[in-house]
């Protein structure tokens, strides 16, 4: 049922591109969407959201562009600026590989003369807002005579925004003979009026959902916010110590990402994704049915083979795709009879999937805020209290009794004594008073203006001035890979990661240019930047996790010395 992108006609280029994105298998509306797009056919799409339409429409697009032609060719309409610019990143990745391509974002806000000279430049594919799209059809500045492709994304939406009669009129503009596709995760009437109008024979790609049933498991959700995701983890597995538990992410690289965060914090990890092979694979599974592994960290595709019985905990690291993965996941704890446990970790809107999936599957997910360090602490002091009952019972402490029997003799009080000890037993754990709160609130419950200023990296609550000294401290302290089992909380956040960019010693870059370029252009303080490695052609430089999204969003159209600077994740992340 799963299909590969390999099944679908892809070419080479963007076979490779989707791999680097860390897709392993193509979700069902891309699976029936990519071949029909291509194949030059109007197309209705309906599936829900966080479903991949995208890349659904994505794909075919790109595919269908004339690289040797650099008139327009596509147009996106998208409901928000938001939109815009992750569709616009998404073909950017998606590009990766086909050289000769330019992709533009148009929306409202945005000064008209800065995308007029970016549209002079002669750009094949466009995506925009209808607002302002419209705005440079009158304007002429984007001329529709050449376009062969348009794509409806997020139709209901545009429709809710009211966006019906810019639609309309771009609609009617564009010459005759061009296709059309329209994705939407609802079908109300207006969507259907629209079609029968402006849509050719279209082909009905619908995903419906199925039925399913839900394991009696505990189901608990927390709301946190993507750069504190490893860390609530952390929390959930020292609270609940799990002898064997499951993590899911959505993509191979979160899988390699997470594993070596979490083998530095000193927890047994190991991953199981497409890109091992068999062998590995095998050991990793071993590893994991003989409890030397306490967690695997898997894609779903890769956890469909596991067949361990007594899985404590699943964890959804990533919200899954859709309901049905959702149950597959969780389904993989509570077997043979036993109890089990899945979390879900949830960032923002994500809430409204989560809404969707308790719908379909009549779960109850039950919303919960994350352990504070001083419940964990609670917790542990409770552990080593039994365990020190347990030690006494078992009676084997002449030897000891010696040495306190000494002390009392000099003068020192057995409860002192005791006490002391206690002291020395938990004392790594009493140093955390640095650890903020990493709940969020319910995201409905957040005003529009915070939701916005967390979107764009700025922080409203949640103390920004502790995390960020608490980034910085961790530069000193990154290399320290502590592995000290008892000390599972790192004094630090080492939430590390590597950016590339492509300017270097033969550029006549130096650090201070990297660090001014990112703190101007990206709005950052220049003293979260970390180590600065410059090469001949190329430059490593070290971040905060939490910022890296927001540098590369915001630094998209950075320059240095005249040329046009591009910033990425670095793809080894090891040294
Ligand atoms: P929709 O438009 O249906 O709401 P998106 O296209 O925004 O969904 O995709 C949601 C998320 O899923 C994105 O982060 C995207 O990168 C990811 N994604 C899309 N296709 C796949 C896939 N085949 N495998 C894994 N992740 C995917
Ligand atoms: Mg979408």
């Amino acid at each position: 049922m799963k299909t590969k992108f390999e099944e679908l006609n892809i070419s080479p280029e963007i076979l490779r591109a989707v791999q680097d994105m860390g897709f392993e298998e193509a979700t069902p509306i891309q699976s029936q969407s990519i071949e029909i797009v291509k194949s030059g056919r109007d197309v209705l799409g309906q599936s829900q959201t966080g479903t991949g339409k995208t890349a659904a429409f994505g794909i075919p697009t790109l595919e269908l562009v004339d690289q040797e032609d650099r008139c327009l060719q596509a147009l996106v309409l998208c409901p928000t600026r938001e939109l815009a610019i992750q569709v616009s990143e998404e073909f950017r990745k998606l590009l990766k590989y086909k050289d000769g391509l330019r992709v533009l974002p148009i929306y409202g806000g945005q000064p008209i003369e800065r995308q007029i000279l970016a549209l002079r430049k002669g750009v094949q594919i466009v995506i925009g807002t209808p607002g302002r799209v419209m705005d440079h059809m009158r304007r002429r500045t984007l001329k529709m005579e050449t376009v062969k492709i348009v794509v409806l994304d997020e139709a209901d939406e545009m429709l809710d925004m009211g966006f019906r009669e810019d639609i309309e009129d771009i609609l009617q503009k564009i010459p005759i003979g061009h296709q059309t596709v329209l994705f939407s995760a609802t079908m109300p009437k207006e969507i259907l009026e629209l079609t029968h109008e402006y849509l050719n024979d279209p082909v009905f790609v619908r995903v419906t959902r199925k039925e399913l049933t839900v394991p009696s498991i505990d189901q608990v959700y927390f709301e946190v916010r993507e750069h504190n995701k490893m860390e609530a983890l952390s929390r959930m597995l020292d609270l609940h110590t799990p002898e064997l538990c499951l993590v899911f992410c959505n993509t191979k690289r979160k899988v390699d990402e997470l594993v070596e965060k979490l083998q530095s914090r000193g927890y047994f990890a190991e991953g199981l994704h497409g890109d091992l092979k068999q062998t590995q694979r095998d050991s990793v599974m071993k590893k994991f049915r003989n409890r030397t592994l306490e967690i695997l960290v898997a894609t779903d595709v890769a956890a469909r083979g596991i067949d361990v019985d007594d899985i404590d905990i699943v964890v959804n690291y990533d919200l899954p795709q859709d309901e049905e993965q959702y149950i597959h996941r969780i389904g993989r704890t509570g077997r043979a009879g036993r109890s089990g446990t899945a979390f879900t970790f949830i960032v923002g809107r994500e809430i409204y999937k989560l809404r969707d999936i308790m719908r379909y599957t009549n779960a109850k997910i039950i919303r919960q805020k994350l352990p504070t360090m001083s419940d964990i602490e609670d917790v542990k002091i409770k552990r080593f209290i039994e365990q020190l009952k347990e030690t006494i019972q078992e009676e084997r402490l002449t030897k000891y009794i010696n040495i306190v029997e000494n002390m009392v003799s000099d003068d020192y009080d057995t409860l002192d004594i005791a006490a002391a000890l206690l002291k020395l037993s938990l004392q790594d754990d009493e140093e955390h008073e640095s650890y903020d709160d990493i709940n969020e609130r319910p995201f409905r419950e957040r005003s529009s203006r915070e939701i916005r200023d967390n979107r764009d990296g700025r922080n409203g609550r949640n103390g920004r001035e502790s995390r960020l000294s608490r980034e910085t401290r961790d530069f000193g302290n990154r290399d320290r890979n502590d592995r000290d089992r008892g000390d599972r909380y790192p004094k630090y956040n080492r939430d590390t990661e590597r950016l590339f960019v492509n300017v270097g010693k033969n550029h006549r870059v130096r650090p201070q240019d990297i660090v001014g370029a990112i703190a101007n252009e990206a709005g950052v303080p220049g003293r979260i930047i970390g180590s600065i490695d410059i090469y001949d052609d190329f430059t490593f430089v070290d971040v905060p996790g939490g910022y890296v999204d927001d540098i590369i969003i915001k630094m998209r159209h950075a320059t240095f010395k005249g040329t046009k600077m591009n910033i990425e994740r670095a793809k080894d992340r090891r040294r």
